[in-house]
């Protein structure tokens, strides 16, 4: 999809400071961390949130978190890390294709919202 900043990071179009990539999942820095570490993990597949994973895309949900941990040992992130996914506008989902932010590198609050 042309008009979407995800998907015009993925095929470069827009810059991104990449971690990771393979040929189901593309990784990159966010523009705006809320963590000393604050990674966006995407399918490269567009799929809008978390509320389109369906029996016939979740393989690539499941692959995402077969790789965070690679990402995360990447990272430096021995002491734990957390992984969030905003869906829609309750919980201020700004960009419509399906994310997850890996945050660590310091101790976080407990509460998540
Ligand atoms: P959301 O609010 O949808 O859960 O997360 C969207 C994230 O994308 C935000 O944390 C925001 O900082 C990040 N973001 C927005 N535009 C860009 C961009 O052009 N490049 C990068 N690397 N991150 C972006
Ligand atoms: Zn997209």
């Amino acid at each position: 999809m042309t008009d979407c900043l995800f998907c015009r990071i993925i095929n470069g179009d827009i810059p991104s400071n990449k971690v990771y990539e393979d040929e189901l999942v593309f990784a990159f820095r966010d523009i705006n961390p809320q963590a000393p570490t604050h990674i966006l993990i995407v399918p490269k597949q567009h799929i809008a949130s978390a509320a389109d994973i369906t029996a016939e895309n979740s393989a690539v949900v499941a692959h995402i978190f077969e790789v965070i941990p690679t990402i995360a040992k990447n990272e430096g992130l021995t002491n734990g890390f957390r992984v969030i996914t905003n869906c829609g506008p309750d919980a201020c989902q700004s960009v419509r294709h399906l994310h997850f932010h890996l945050l660590g590198g310091g101790q976080m609050a407990d509460k998540m919202a």
